[in-house]
């Protein structure tokens, strides 16, 4: 795969770069003040050509191509800092972002390989990792408590957990999806899965470089929510809470939504009395940029984190809006041997030195992307002894099974 997109273009109705102008957050551009806010807050604006401000200079200026003969889009990592500093409200990582990428990807002459790789495997299984579908459910026997998945029980349930790629395979996301399901059982909710059913809801080729990709995963997977009756979902990866919530709106889901983390702080008083064990640990709690600058969920990781027993939470200098961005996000997950060869530091190299810094034992974490992102990091940085990285739901399921 070069210049060519794995899937058909989006419909008409979205905007492109040829009719922004028609749409209203296209024609904000032009409220633009050139204050550089964005490209000051970008965490690989100093690796770009063209950092953000200057983009919707040349976009204004009619010289947009030189924007996509340089390599400076593979290097936004979709993180929403420009967007959550912008004065006038320019929707940079959500709409003109992507369509720069879609853009620039017919003129680049290859996209980085593991990328690539990463997207086909996407469009060809489901999943980033390349794992067959039938393997999705396969941690589940080793839960503990009984899951149930709706093709085998198609009865209605309450709550449709849609548990992801990452949480689905990777070991240590596994990890993550045992703690959850032990707290939901806990918690008496009527809960079920889709199993070898579910595929990745698409928002990292949204916000990558395949929205052809994203449109037929979105289509595919909302095929799947209609064989069923569910009243809410709930997910464990920031990304795919994006998508349902952003865009999977405009083809009819109309479910009430939730992320693992505001999901279980909403039952904290009935979690609390479960959480018995004293962990007695310093924790820090990173902002993913998903959940935080996006939708705004500083609080509830913290409240969790914060109830349970001999938990004793420290904070990053960087936090909530400020919060440093892992890298892996708008492809970035799939970018690290590309930025290195660029001579660009690693986004979550630089936020384990800020957390180890606190002098924490833990870096809490609430996206899937971030435990392998992180942990690699702390290997790599020689931070092993110091710092573990633990998701929310698990450091909640130890306490609870103390
Ligand atoms: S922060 Fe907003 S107004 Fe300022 S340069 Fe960037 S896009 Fe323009
Ligand atoms: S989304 Fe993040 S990485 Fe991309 S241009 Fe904006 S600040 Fe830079």
């Amino acid at each position: 795969m070069g210049a060519s997109a794995l899937c058909p273009t989006p419909p008409a109705a979205a905007p492109t770069l040829e009719n922004l102008f028609e749409f209203p957050e296209g024609r904000r551009i032009l409220t633009c003040i050139q204050c550089g806010a964005c490209a000051g807050t970008c965490p690989y604006g100093e690796a770009m050509d063209y950092p953000p401000r200057r983009i919707i200079a040349m976009l204004r200026a009619g010289l947009i191509e030189k924007v996509f003969q340089s390599d400076s889009l593979l290097a936004c990592v979709a993180c929403y800092a420009c967007m959550a500093k912008c004065p006038r409200d320019i929707r940079l990582t959500e709409v003109l972002l992507p369509l720069m990428k879609e853009q620039a990807l017919v003129n680049l002459p290859e996209l980085p390989a593991e990328l690539q790789k990463a997207l086909q495997n996407t469009l060809r299984y489901g999943n980033p990792m390349g794992e067959s579908s039938r393997k999705r459910a396969a941690w589940v026997p080793s839960a503990g408590v009984p899951i149930r998945i709706l093709h085998e029980n198609p009865a209605p349930v309450e709550v449709l957990w849609f548990v992801e790629c990452y949480t689905s395979y990777y070991p240590r996301g596994q990890d993550c999806s045992r703690a959850t399901a032990r707290l939901f059982h806990a918690l008496g909710i009527d809960f079920a899965i889709l199993g070898n059913e579910e595929k990745c809801a698409g928002e990292c080729g949204r916000l990558t470089w395949e929205p052809g990709l994203f449109e037929t995963l979105m289509d595919y997977n909302m095929a799947v929510f209609q064989k069923y009756r569910f009243q809410r979902v709930v997910t464990s990866c920031p990304h795919a809470h994006n998508a349902f919530k952003n865009r999977y709106t405009s083809i009819g889901f109309h479910y009430d939504l939730d992320h693992t983390t505001p999901f279980l702080a909403r039952h904290l008083e009935r979690l609390k009395p479960l959480l018995k064990r004293w962990l007695d640990l310093t924790v820090t709690y990173h902002d993913s940029c998903c959940l935080g600058r996006q939708n705004e969920f500083y609080e509830a990781p913290r409240e969790l984190l914060r109830a349970i027993p001999g938990v004793k939470l420290v904070e990053m200098t960087h936090n909530r809006v400020n919060a440093l961005c892992c890298g892996g996000g708008g492809g970035g997950m799939w970018l690290d041997t590309y930025y290195k060869s660029r001579g660009m530091d690693r986004l979550s190299e630089r936020r384990i030195r800020e957390a180890a810094a606190t002098g924490a034992a833990v870096l809490a974490i609430s996206c899937p992307y971030e435990v392998s992102r992180f942990e690699d990091a702390v290997k790599v940085m020689g931070f092993e002894k110091q710092l573990r990285v633990r998701d929310v739901t698990e450091l909640l399921a130890e306490s609870m099974e103390g």
